[in-house]
């Protein structure tokens, strides 16, 4: 059975490719996929070789041709039908990402029904694209500016969010009216396969959507390098964003959602029970595998102690289980032994440097952990800017805590990083409110809350965080290509 869908979970999924409509096996090497939390195979992934990746191109170059000219109450319906599939069968696709991602099913329930209300909500942005007519220095003429699809485009995703970070892109090309070929991380394939299956269910023309599978450095490169690719939409880290930006061959439109580096800002006016909720929350969702999860906190000296105290007791209350035998788990396995390892090594690092450790620092005991990635949800206080914890991000679930004393400090502080994606704030005092807010150099800044991303409002980073942005009707610009019409009707000229 080629469709990933059919096949049991947990059970053996049979990765193929997704080119003009249909599944297909494809002829490259069988990449294998495994389950974080138990070691096993899940599945494996075909190695899309060029000629693959040349027909998918090549079918999303056709159905622009005519997904471009529906009219957008078409295409909004489409998109619409697709989040409907998508939530119908939210439950199936859950236990999907969990099986190759680690995280809980009921977190990835909770990701695949997002994803589904982006579909509603680019359909719904889709009847509402319009353009301009502008004033003109001379009588007798007029100007229009369009916007335009811009053409194919090349999707790569990493594997932390693997249905919202395929979806985002998926939606806004497709209520654009671009088509779009997707390279998912070799990590999490499956999901952006059961997500195609379900554009076929939807009644997305054959091409409009494609998968390819593979690694990054073949698959991706060859995507990126493509000469029939009008725009590369990436996520992932700042040192691939970096050389994708470096090795387009051609001048081509580029978005980057890259890595952070986030801080949290507790001022001595905060409500120190909801910033410690925040903290917990932001710091070790997904096992802290979040672009924008909270790495390092600044306190206020005089709520210091009691903030380390009770961010240590409520990372020890947090469960972390097998994701698919405990849904409602806080944290599942990581997804690999890649960011496991760089979380224990931050951990080593600042300890080594002084660093006091609250909470964690050790997988959990027992024979259920034993073939997994593992870790417990942890804490280390006391730290200094000359920890990797403090200054690079870990993606794992890990917290530095520092204090300070002046706010001027604490901007400072959470503004000497080379990234700029999300900041957090607890304060009740409005100066407090105004003085941090206005300081952070971030693109996102979440004030007592940490839900730094929401549909309606632009999503993007600053500095090495990236180039442009997700959500919102910004999102949806990042798809188009303006143009300006010049008519000369020559009335009172
Ligand atoms: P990654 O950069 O290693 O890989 C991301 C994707 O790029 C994968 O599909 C990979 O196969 C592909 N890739 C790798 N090398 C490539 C190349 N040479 N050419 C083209 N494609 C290539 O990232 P990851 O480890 O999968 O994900 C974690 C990173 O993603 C973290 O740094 C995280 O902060 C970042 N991220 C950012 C956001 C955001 O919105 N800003 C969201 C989620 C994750």
């Amino acid at each position: 059975m080629l469709n990933p869908v059919d096949s049991p979970v947990p059970g053996r999924l049979t990765g193929v490719l997704f080119i003009d409509g249909a599944f297909r096996a494809g002829s490259g090497a069988a990449l294998p996929v495994v389950n974080p939390a138990t070691g096993q195979e899940v599945g494996t992934i075909p190695a899309t070789q060029p000629d693959e990746l040349n027909d998918a191109v090549a079918a999303a170059r056709r159905a622009f041709k005519t997904w471009s000219r529906l009219n957008a109450r078409k295409r909004a319906d489409a998109l619409h039908r697709l989040g409907d599939a998508i939530a119908a069968d939210a439950d199936a696709m859950a236990r999907i990402m969990t099986a190759e991602q680690g995280k809980p099913v009921n977190e990835a329930r909770g990701e695949i029904l997002k994803l589904a209300d982006a579909c509603h909500f680019y359909a719904e942005e889709a009847t509402r694209v319009h353009g301009e007519v502008v004033p003109n220095d001379q009588n007798g003429y007029q100007s229009l500016v369009l916007r335009e699809p811009i053409g194919v485009v090349g999707a790569i995703t990493p594997w932390n969010y693997p249905a919202e970070l395929v979806g985002w892109k998926l939606c806004a090309s497709l209520a654009a009216g671009c088509t779009i070929v997707i390279k998912p991380a070799e990590l999490t394939p499956f999901t952006a396969l059961a997500i195609a299956e379900k554009t076929l269910a939807a009644g997305i023309p054959a091409g409009v959507v494609n998968v390819v599978t593979g690694k990054g450095s073949q698959v991706g490169q060859a995507l990126v390098e493509h000469p029939d690719v009008d725009k590369i939409a990436f996520t992932g880290s700042s040192a691939v964003g970096l050389h994708i930006q470096q090795s387009c061959t051609q001048v081509k439109r580029l978005s980057l959602e890259l890595g952070g580096n986030c801080p949290m800002i507790v001022t001595q006016s905060a409500d120190l029970a909801l910033a410690v909720k925040g903290a917990a929350r932001r710091g070790f969702r997904n096992a802290g595998q979040i672009c924008i999860a909270v790495n390092r906190i600044y306190v206020a000296r005089s709520l210091y102690e009691d903030f380390v105290r009770e961010l240590g007791a409520a990372a020890d209350k947090l469960t972390v289980a097998d994701g698919l035998q405990t849904p409602d788990a806080d944290l599942g396995a990581m997804a690999s032994g890649e960011p496991l390892g760089k979380t224990q090594d931050h951990i080593a690092d600042a300890l080594a440097k002084g660093a006091r450790l609250v909470a964690g620092g050790r997988a959990p005991e027992g024979e259920a952990y034993a073939a997994g990635f593992f870790f417990r949800p942890t804490v280390v206080a006391d730290c200094t800017h000359d920890m990797k914890v403090m200054t690079e991000e870990t993606f794992g679930p890990l917290i530095g805590v520092m204090p300070f004393d002046t706010l001027e400090e604490a901007i400072a502080l959470a503004n000497d990083t080379p990234y700029g994606l999300a900041s957090y704030l607890y304060a009740r005092d409005m100066v407090d409110i105004q003085t941090v807010s206005a300081g952070l150099d971030y693109g996102n800044v979440a004030i007592n809350n940490v839900d730094a991303g929401i549909m309606n409002a632009p999503y993007g980073g600053r500095k090495q965080s990236g180039i442009g942005y997700e959500h919102g009707r910004e999102g949806l610009l990042e798809y188009f290509n303006f143009k300006h019409v010049r008519l000369f009707h020559g009335v009172g000229a």
